[in-house]
């Protein structure tokens, strides 16, 4: 990181100027409505392919993480860059913050990209996460866990250690011949997880800024169906302390990272006789769907805070006006758009994709509800 730049922390972005940002899917898309709302420009970054928000931000750039010299013209166009996808190659994060600053600093960039370290940054920092091996070789692997896997007592996860989203590159193993099995089998460097037997998954929105000061929205409670995020509601049925452990987790990512701009950081609940623990799943350097319903249910959206953030605006508001249910609507669900729109308590965002594949996120719509105590 030496040489690199950072901004100075007492820049603030005026509007008018150029956010750039590294990925051009929904979630660029939803940034650039939030930076445009505030008056800034934003230019987008990214490879060819159905890039929804090219369509609405001002300058576009079609080209591969790796064409230094569109990288250049990007960087050299921009007064402060982003990116809205954890999988963008280092090497090009570093790139650009060699010529303009990027933010969040590419370390984020780093832990995230590969889970055995971020699963050693989060033991190193005291966060607790499942139990896991990270070793090459199998044999180890399975002296380590072979045993507690054949007694049918729990069951573990091999994960490939990058690239991994939405559940891809996980094969789930009840057995040591299953382990071995599944290890030949998945591509790359694997790392090992016991599965967590967990009553609910949740996850934090943090924001922080380049002094330090830090904001959370409320937490969410995730579903899943085959490893992508089917709703998020708000508030998470889980107790206050739980909520205030969960929020402390977050500060305390946020501010070893050094981080500016919005995380999401999704956890496991777990009953236990003394109560509800936390164990920490993965951190994502950026917006995450389990934030969309901040647009419908906050004065400041995930997406603003995030702008702020980077820009050295202070953070806005995150407090939230109503309960919620946000529901991602995958592939041809987005085709019932007209009956979303007719509730008068939804609010429906589609991402204006080209093409819709089954489980592919096209939009999402959130319900609104009076809010409750909690
Ligand atoms: P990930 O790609 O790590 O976010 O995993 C996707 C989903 O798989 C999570 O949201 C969980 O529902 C499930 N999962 C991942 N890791 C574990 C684990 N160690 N134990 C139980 N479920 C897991």
């Amino acid at each position: 990181m030496n040489g690199l730049r950072v901004m100075p922390e007492e820049t603030l972005l005026p509007p008018g100027s150029t956010i750039g940002i590294l990925g051009g899917g929904q979630l660029g898309r939803m940034l650039t409505m939030a930076a445009a709302r505030l008056g800034f420009n934003c230019h987008i970054y990214a490879p060819h392919g159905d890039n929804p928000a090219f369509a609405i931000a001002g300058t576009a750039t079609a080209a591969d993480y790796d064409d230094e010299t569109a990288l250049a013209a990007f960087a050299g166009s921009v007064d402060v860059a982003t990116y809205e996808f954890e999988n963008v190659p280092l090497a090009t994060a570093e790139f650009v913050h060699e010529k303009t600053p990027l933010l969040p600093l590419p370390n984020a960039l780093e832990v995230s990209q590969h889970r055995a370290n971020e699963k050693a940054f989060f033991r190193d920092i005291g966060v607790r996460t499942a139990d896991w091996i990270f070793d090459e070789d199998v044999d180890i692997v399975a002296l380590h866990a072979g045993e507690d896997l054949n007694r049918g007592t729990s069951r573990g996860i091999i994960k490939t250690c990058r690239m991994g989203y939405d559940g891809k590159g996980q094969v789930r193993v009840s057995s040591e011949k299953e382990l071995r099995k599944a290890w030949q089998e998945m591509p790359g460097e694997l790392i090992f997880e016991w599965e967590v037997p967990f009553s609910r998954e949740i996850s934090v929105i943090g924001a922080r800024t380049s002094d330090g000061s830090i904001k959370c929205f409320d937490i969410a409670e995730n579903t899943h169906e085959f490893g992508i995020l089917r709703s998020s509601s708000v508030p998470a049925q889980i107790r206050s302390a739980t909520a205030s452990r969960a929020r402390e987790i977050a500060a305390r990512v946020l501010a070893e990272l050094d981080y500016v701009g919005v995380l999401a950081i999704e956890m496991f609940v777990v009953e236990t006789d003394s109560g509800e623990q936390l164990l920490v799943n993965e951190f994502a350097p950026r917006v995450h769907n389990s934030g969309h319903w901040t647009e419908a249910a906050c004065a400041t959206s995930q997406f603003e805070q995030h702008i702020r953030a980077i820009a050295g605006w202070p953070l806005g508001n995150p407090a939230r006006h109503s309960d919620v249910e946000m529901t991602n609507l995958l592939g041809n669900e987005v085709d019932n758009w007209n009956s979303h729109a007719a509730q008068s308590n939804s609010v429906l965002h589609i991402y204006g994709k080209n093409q819709s594949l089954p489980g592919r996120k096209m939009g999402h719509v959130t319900h609104l509800k009076a809010l409750s105590n909690r």
